[in-house]
């Protein structure tokens, strides 16, 4: 067993629905949802939205890996970036895809089949040349990584469904809650007892509550709820994540300073922004 207790976390990409690579959107950062984490000697990557390239380029350097890839759900930001996460295609390299929204009606490897997949995409999943796996778990479950990293999860209340995670390492947690809506006045008790006590908690906060009656029905909710569950479940720091592309930098400023005059310490997710809890 690994006795590296490094427990760190690197965001890629914090945008939510689709990337926006434009000049108003660069302190932010345009890219959609990946995080990097390092648990002693092992890697975790959760979500391939298009964050995932770059990563994918970092890691070339560290062949051969050995990964496990978490998805929250199957939605396109969240897995546009996989076909060019340079990884797949180094034999070395062995990486575990896993999801917990799909079984029993669907499966991960089937549902990757259709994303690349003729007249949409040109090449299929079999063009990877690293040894990759595909397994679906029911959102819900506890996963045991070995290395002394657990892994909790919890289902989310989106279209399509979505896995909630929280990664508890050597005496810390962090969470990943995206993508989920909430019910106005009814905290979500699934995310309450997920975050509960954690350190970190990313949380979707695609919209403000200004802003939310407009979007009911599209899965997302407000770095406001977020503070109200963190509060709620005693947890350390948000950090409001899976922004609106329609969100750009000068409006995520003002964000940060709300939510700091409400939270002291939240944390606006950023690309390159590194957690250590
Ligand atoms: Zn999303
Ligand atoms: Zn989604």
């Amino acid at each position: 067993m690994s006795k590296d207790s490094t427990f760190s976390l690197r965001f890629w990409g914090v945008r939510g629905s689709i990337s926006c690579p434009g000049q108003s959107h660069q302190r932010y950062g345009g890219n959609t949802s990946c995080l990097e984490v390092r648990c002693g000697a092992r890697l975790l990557i959760f979500d391939g939205g298009t964050g995932i390239r770059d990563l994918g380029q970092k890691l070339v350097a560290e062949a051969p890996l050995d990964t496990d890839l978490f998805l929250t759900h199957t939605h396109h930001d969240h897995i546009a970036g996989l076909p060019f996460f340079a990884p797949f295609f180094d034999e070395r390299n062995t990486i575990r895809l896993l999801a917990g929204h799909l079984a029993p009606a669907f499966g991960l490897h089937q549902v990757l089949c259709q994303f690349m997949t003729a007249p949409l995409f040109p090449v299929p999943p079999q063009i990877f040349a690293a040894a990759v796996t595909y397994k679906d778990f029911l959102a819900g479950e506890s996963l045991d990584l070995g290395d002394g990293i657990t892994i909790r999860t919890a289902p989310l209340n989106h279209p399509n469904g979505a896995t909630g995670y929280r990664i508890e390492f050597a005496g810390k947690s962090i969470c990943y809650i995206t993508d989920t809506e909430h019910v106005v006045g009814t905290p979500d008790q699934n995310i309450l007892d997920l975050i509960k006590g954690a350190d970190y908690v990313i949380y979707d906060s695609s919209y403000t509550d200004e802003e939310f009656p407009s979007y009911i029905g599209w899965g997302h909710s407000t770095w406001q709820e977020g503070r109200r569950l963190c509060d709620a479940a005693g947890v350390g720091t948000l950090v409001v994540f899976h922004h609106d592309p329609n969100h750009d930098d000068s409006f995520m400023d003002q964000v940060a300073q709300e939510a700091e005059a409400a939270r002291p310490g939240t944390l606006i997710a950023r690309e390159g922004m590194v957690l250590t809890p």
